[in-house]
């Protein structure tokens, strides 16, 4: 198993370039827990380009589905067309930058632990 170190390294480098090879790709699609091919077809359109971070979330689609979607780090993505609400770069509580998406064992903020599903939520109130 790769260490984070080297997955994160990865990471940057797939975000510098939008159309990676087969090897990064297996290599990101590994860090983000999805299928290389899955992966490959969630790649963004050409000439859009993608963030490495922030990481972005919306919370209600992670409440509905507890994984990262790639289209939250597409440069033109700013807000969930599901449920019409901002991607969240940070806790909305306590204001923590999000790990990268293969550290998101628990699905919650690793300083507050308020769950990304309910984060949603808490933005209502
Ligand atoms: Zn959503
Ligand atoms: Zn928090």
């Amino acid at each position: 198993m790769p260490s984070a170190g080297f997955a994160y390294a990865r990471w940057e480098k797939f975000y510098h370039n939008p159309f990676p090879s087969r090897q990064q790709l297996e290599a990101i699609a590994v860090l983000m827990g999805v299928d290389a091919d899955r992966l490959a077809q969630m790649l963004p359109p050409e000439g859009v380009g993608m963030k490495h971070e922030p990481i972005r979330l919306c919370g209600a689609c992670y409440g509905e589905v507890p994984c990262h979607k790639i289209e939250w780090q597409f440069k033109t993505t700013q807000m969930c067309e599901k449920h019409k609400l901002s991607l969240l770069s940070e806790c909305p509580k306590c204001g923590a930058r999000f790990k990268i998406p293969a550290l998101w064992v628990d699905g919650w903020c690793q300083r507050c632990f308020i769950e990304f599903g309910n984060m949603s939520k808490l933005l209502c109130i």
